[in-house]
């Protein structure tokens, strides 16, 4: 019978990687990146439980590089078979993947550095950007709907999971002893609610169904009132001549806060207000979603048809792209009427930290944020309310007033993980990955209310089904 062993994201929202065997041939779902730490120990850390030139294939869900992350070192490490994922995704892993190597080579020079100094022996890279460019090489673009015979024994399908572009669901169609198996990994399921993603869309049919659960025990707050919030929070920082800065996860949320301030000048609520892109990578993520327009949920297409707008930046016209170092600096002069989008989107790095060294300090500034803060970050000590933060070796007042929008999730909260699972025909037994344990408990526990047979995967634990 196909067996199933998850590698990562069991019992934990990090490092997705689920291992398939079929009749003898090992397949890959997902190859995702743990988070947490610096990019050289992290890197070290990850380990295959499996041998890379074995795996016959990747299927993909989508580009977040806890899903994706780790494929430059599959590669290097003797994978050679073909990445099945949508064409966005290739087009969103070609920009990640090598900011993340980017990241993981200048963290692994200064390693090195130390260690010279220290007498020590330098760190070999786990991989080189040649392993990047080879995981595009290898990606097969697949299309939502489009079947593809991966094995006589084993058919792919591609849903819309509504995430971000590019996201799917994937059906796998498993021939052994001459029976058939249905398998439906639900990869990251979307927050129907989110701007310009379609509702997640569900494969009708399953034996086995790999669900994520990162939001198992709760619901976002409506989207309607989380614009409102905005909407407040711009009208405070008028009234005090502030400036506003919201640190950006660069795919997905920041195309989708573009759009929302799109909607706002469209309808004259931003008078007086220009905003900045002030991130090179959330930039060149927002000309790819442009280019794939096509893919956005038709009433947000219809939006921008509406105002003859082709692009985000024709959207939103007081809109300026900050690219270069220079760009970057020069918005440390402006002293009102600014909204400053700029990554890292929970402040671990990127320019965002330039930004608070200027102005966190002065009571007129806000910052906002609209996304989950981990532990450990300095975006978690600013949402616990810390009277000051450390950055640059130096103590900054934090005077500047802070707000947290709860509407802007990219995943389905728990009302939208019930209703996914009920949408599956065919009585499957559910497995639980991609959820930290009270997530996971409350979910598998209303589940089972609902009748479902639920079980929460163990790390590396075989599954036969
Ligand atoms: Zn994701």
């Amino acid at each position: 019978m196909p067996v199933i062993t998850s590698y990562g994201a069991a019992q934990e929202v990090t490092g997705s990687c689920h291992l398939l065997e079929l009749n003898g041939r090992r397949y890959l779902l997902d190859c995702g990146m743990h988070q947490g730490g610096d990019a050289v120990s992290r890197m070290r850390k990850e380990r295959f439980g499996f041998d890379p030139r074995r795996i016959e294939a990747v299927i993909l869900s989508h580009a977040h590089l806890d899903h994706s992350g780790l494929l430059p070192k599959l590669v290097r490490r003797g994978f050679k078979g073909p990445i099945y994922c949508t064409a966005p995704t290739r087009g969103l892993l070609a920009i990640m993947l090598e900011d993340s190597a980017n990241i993981y080579f200048r963290d692994l020079e200064h390693t090195n550095m130390r260690n010279r100094r220290e007498g020590k022996k330098p760190v070999a890279a786990m991989y080189e950007m040649k392993d990047v460019l080879q995981v595009l090489k290898q990606c097969v673009p697949v299309e939502y709907g489009q079947e593809v015979q991966i094995e006589s024994d084993l058919r792919l399908r591609f849903y819309d999971a509504g995430h971000i572009l590019g996201s799917a669901s994937v059906e796998l169609l498993c021939r052994e002893d001459g029976g058939e198996k249905i398998v439906v990994f639900s990869g990251d399921i979307g927050n129907p609610e989110s701007a310009l993603m379609h509702e997640p869309e569900v494969p009708p049919k399953a034996d086995l169904v790999l669900m994520e659960s990162t939001y198992g025990n709760r619901d976002h707050k409506p989207l309607s009132d989380t614009l409102i919030e905005l909407e407040v929070v711009l009208e405070e920082a008028r009234r005090g001549n502030g400036v506003v800065l919201i640190p950006a996860f660069a795919v997905g949320r920041t195309q989708e806060l573009l759009f929302h301030l799109g909607c706002f000048w469209q309808l004259g609520k931003l008078e007086g207000w220009k905003v900045y892109l002030d991130s090179p990578m959330a930039i060149e993520v927002t000309q790819l979603y442009d280019q794939w327009l096509d893919q956005w949920d038709e009433n947000d297409q219809y939006a921008m048809d509406h105002f003859s707008a082709r692009s985000l930046e024709e959207f939103l016209p007081v809109l300026s792209l900050t690219a270069s170092t220079e760009d970057s600096i020069a918005l440390n002069k402006l002293d009102h009427g600014a909204i400053i989008i700029a990554g890292a989107g929970m402040c671990n790095g990127g320019r965002i930290r330039h930004h608070f060294k200027h102005r966190i300090w002065q009571e007129n500034t806000h910052v906002i944020f609209a996304g989950f803060q981990a532990r450990g970050t300095l975006g978690r000590q600013l949402v616990d309310g810390a009277k000051w933060i450390r950055m640059f070796g130096q103590r900054y007042a934090v005077n500047a007033t802070i707000h947290t929008l709860g509407g802007f999730s990219a995943h389905a909260g728990r009302d939208g993980l019930l209703k996914w699972a009920a949408s599956i025909s065919g009585n499957p037994a559910l497995r639980l990955v991609h959820g930290e344990s009270e997530a996971l408990t409350a979910l598998a526990h209303e589940l089972t209310t609902q009748g479902h047979s639920v079980t929460i995967a163990e790390p590396e634990s075989a599954h036969e089904f």
